[in-house]
């Protein structure tokens, strides 16, 4: 038995449905994974692939889509199961084909919906990956704190063991100092996507909005709304149904780059290059504004 038989007969108890796929038809198009389709006439699969030693990304994908689905609001691939399947590591989802026109006044709507499943803390019960870079989420009361030591000192820390000293590292020292300034607002802890950008968003055939390949945990709702803003934005009408069902508050802009920083930071540690003058040029912005 080859790998997709095996990981066919792992769907079929996990389903409790028999599944009897041909061969997969592969996927391209992801950032990380190579992704098959296993279908049999009756049901299709999206599987994701990779090497063994990371089936907890899986895990922590699988417990991502759980979370989201469990809110009832925008729709994701509800996740079945995940493993080991001979040298490979999969996540077996629901497959949804995409490429519906864009849903962006329903996507804002009902993104803000998810974003009110709350948590008592920020964080989450496991840490995951923000695209292949560990990502911490030790719970913590204190926003400011948990965006310092969890987010924007973890990267700073792993730019400087990167390579990236001097500059980078002194005025990110200041920064962090200056967190309290810049965070001036509270938060509570909504359920976050956690890596936001238009690579991860869909629309099913019916116009359902669609949102998977998340980094999930309980944090402050701009963070997912700073990073739509990342790579060219998701359009007017997405921001303003946004902001119908739930204003972002005052002091948005000047958390954005803030919250954006720590993307661009991850993008430093995963790309190098000209990541790292920007950013710089977002913590002197951020700096000026505090003084
Ligand atoms: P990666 O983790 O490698 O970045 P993604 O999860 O982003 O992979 O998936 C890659 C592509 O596959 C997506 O851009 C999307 O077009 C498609 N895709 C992802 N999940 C599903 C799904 N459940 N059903 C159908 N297509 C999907």
């Amino acid at each position: 038995m080859n790998d997709w038989q095996d990981i066919a007969a792992r769907i079929a108890e996990a389903s409790g449905t028999p599944f009897s796929p041909k061969a997969p038809q592969s996927i391209g198009g992801g950032c990380i994974n190579s992704a098959i389709v296993l279908e049999d006439g009756n049901t299709r699969w999206f599987v994701k692939l990779n090497r063994a030693a990371l089936l907890p990304m899986f895990e922590a994908e699988r417990d991502g889509l759980s979370a989201m689905a469990e809110t009832g609001s925008i729709r994701v691939p509800r996740p079945l199961c995940t493993g080991v399947s001979g040298s490979q590591a999969f996540i077996a989802m629901e497959y949804i084909p995409l490429g519906g026109r864009s849903a962006a006044v329903r996507a804002g709507a009902e993104l803000a919906a998810m974003h009110r499943a709350a948590s008592d803390r920020f964080g989450w019960h496991r840490d995951n990956t923000i695209g292949s870079t560990p990502q911490p989420n030790d719970r913590s009361a204190d926003w400011v704190e948990f965006w310092r030591r969890h987010r924007l000192g973890f990267q700073l820390d792993l730019a400087a063991r990167n390579g990236h000293r001097g500059r980078l590292s002194e005025r990110g020292a200041r920064l962090m100092e200056k967190l309290p300034a810049l965070i001036d607002h509270a938060p509570m802890p909504s359920l976050l996507h956690g890596d936001l950008w238009g690579g991860n968003i869909g629309t099913a055939a019916d116009g359902a909005p669609v949102i998977f390949d998340p980094a999930c945990y309980y944090g402050d709702r701009e963070a997912d709304i700073a990073m739509t803003e990342l790579f060219g934005g998701f359009g007017a009408p997405f921001y303003d149904a946004y902001n119908g069902a739930w204003p972002l508050e005052p002091g948005y802009r000047t958390r954005r780059t803030l919250y954006n920083l720590y993307h661009i930071l991850n993008h430093l540690n995963l790309f190098g290059g000209g990541y790292r003058s920007q950013a710089e040029t977002m913590i002197d912005r951020l700096l000026a504004e505090v003084g």
